[in-house]
């Protein structure tokens, strides 16, 4: 990867950061405006232990959540290879809007290639050289890389 890549790479997922955090900050504001409506009901009504155990509660999920959140940014390493994404178990994914995507073939209108339904768009899976290549040959040379 070159050095323009990497830096390309880094913005990229900065802005998913910066969204995400933009998010949680949405998030809190939000809590801040339900949790006196929340804390009212509950002091009203609840035992310290059950307020105890939803907080234990809510830290679990929490940890539980950023587990899965870190295991699925792990496993989503793609090669761009033919125009074309592939994860690490060679399926292929939509260049544009990267969810997988099965549908080859050599019948659309616009000419051969994966079909992308959200995107409404044939991604043609094509070498350097702008020549028209078959999923076998890229798979074979995906698996033979690997
Ligand atoms: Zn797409």
């Amino acid at each position: 990867m070159s050095f323009g890549e990497r830096v390309k790479e880094s913005l990229i997922s900065n802005a998913a950061n910066g969204l995400a955090v933009s998010f949680s900050g949405i998030l809190i504001w939000m809590c801040t405006q339900i949790g006196p409506i929340l804390a009212k009901a509950l002091s009203d009504n609840a035992s310290p232990s059950l307020l105890l155990t939803l907080l234990l509660g809510s830290l679990a999920f929490n940890i539980v959540f950023l587990i899965v959140f870190w295991v699925t940014r792990n496993n989503n390493d793609m090669t761009l290879k033919y125009g074309i994404y592939w994860d690490s178990k060679c399926n292929p994914h939509c260049p544009n809007c990267k969810i997988p995507i099965g549908g080859y073939s050599d019948g659309y209108t616009s000419g051969a290639g994966y079909y992308c339904k959200p995107c409404g768009k044939v991604f043609p899976l094509s070498d350097a050289h702008g020549n028209d290549i078959n999923p076998e040959v890229a798979l074979k040379e995906l698996t033979g890389n690997v």
